[in-house]
């Protein structure tokens, strides 16, 4: 049984100034646990489970909590989510409705991070990380496979960076099809640039701190999985704004009635604004990897605040 669904492929329309292209949407956002996460945090969940864990512990305030706590709910695992302060009440809500255990601790993700770890010694206690683990990358890696039943080859696909397990997890991905051709480019806002200033200066570095609206990025180190592929397979690093992201959330929940994160409409943002990068390219594809720390009322709070600018 696996945790995630398979979403669909769909092709945007409008893309009148795009003539002769197709840009697709992989549409992570219509997993349970609403963002791309569940395909890896599920399959290391099961796993674990199967292998005789009986609690799940995970430290995220965010989509990585949320599947881990959807993926012990369907495993009947008892899950503990450490969180930060600064988590929104409406998310703890969502962990708790989905029976997780809540633990608020600390004041950034690093402290429950380590707080998470402290209490996962027992030996049927099974860590759950967010995005540096390989049985992580090997879940996110069926991203691909259905992309291939669903489409033929892009020329590139667009996705979102915090950590990198995505990344990490699309490359995998493309190497096991056989579709290396494909031009991988990994976007970041400005101030939630790791892999883009790793690239840049050759060197996997820390960001002092995390200057953004797109929380789920906010990772202050990419893995060194992630840099190291990044390097291997070329991949393309590119940054946006918040305002960027924030706008390209807007168009596409007019587009297509969905809402998603700043996290997700980073990647977006290249199809709505037409970016350079991907001007040659005739096949696009976007993960759009969701997110479920949005809703409505935060959507519109951040435009109003982009109309005062
Ligand atoms: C986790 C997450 C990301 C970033 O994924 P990484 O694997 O950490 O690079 C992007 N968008 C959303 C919605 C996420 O939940």
């Amino acid at each position: 049984m696996k945790m995630h669904v398979k979403t669909p492929l769909i092709e945007k329309l409008n893309v009148a100034d795009f003539s002769k292209r197709e840009i697709m949407f992989k549409m992570e956002c219509y997993q349970p646990s609403s963002s791309f996460k569940l395909r890896g945090i599920g399959l290391m969940c099961q796993e674990a489970v199967e292998a005789g864990a009986t609690h799940l512990i995970s430290s995220s305030g965010g989509n990585a909590g949320l599947s881990a706590a959807y993926a012990g709910r369907k495993l009947g695992t008892k899950v503990t989510v450490v969180i930060p302060k600064t988590t929104p009440d409406f998310i703890i809500k969502k962990l708790e409705l989905e029976n997780a255990k809540v633990i608020v601790h600390g004041d950034v993700w690093d402290e429950a991070h380590e707080y998470a770890l402290s209490i996962a010694k027992d030996k049927n206690v099974k860590y759950i990380p967010p995005f540096d683990h390989p049985k992580l990358w090997e879940g996110h890696s069926t991203i691909i496979d259905e992309i291939k039943e669903q489409y033929t080859q892009p020329d590139a696909i667009i996705l979102s960076v915090g950590g990198g397990g995505l990344l990490c997890g699309v490359i995998e991905g493309l190497i096991k099809n056989n579709w290396e051709g494909t031009q991988v480019i990994a976007v970041e806002t400005e101030g939630t640039a790791s892999l883009f200033k790793s690239i840049r200066k050759n060197k996997l570095i820390t960001l002092d701190k995390i200057d953004s609206i797109a929380k789920s990025l906010g990772a202050k180190k990419v893995s060194l999985k992630a840099f190291e592929y990044a390097k291997k397979y070329n991949v393309k690093p590119y940054l946006v704004s918040d305002e960027a992201a924030i706008n390209a959330c807007v168009k596409f929940a007019n587009d297509y009635r969905v809402l998603v994160e700043p996290a997700c409409g980073v990647s977006l943002s290249l199809i709505y604004d037409n970016a350079e990068i991907i001007k040659s390219a005739k096949r696009v594809l976007v993960v759009v990897c969701g997110g479920a720390i949005i809703n409505l009322d935060k959507l519109i709070e951040w435009k109003s605040r982009l109309d005062i600018n």
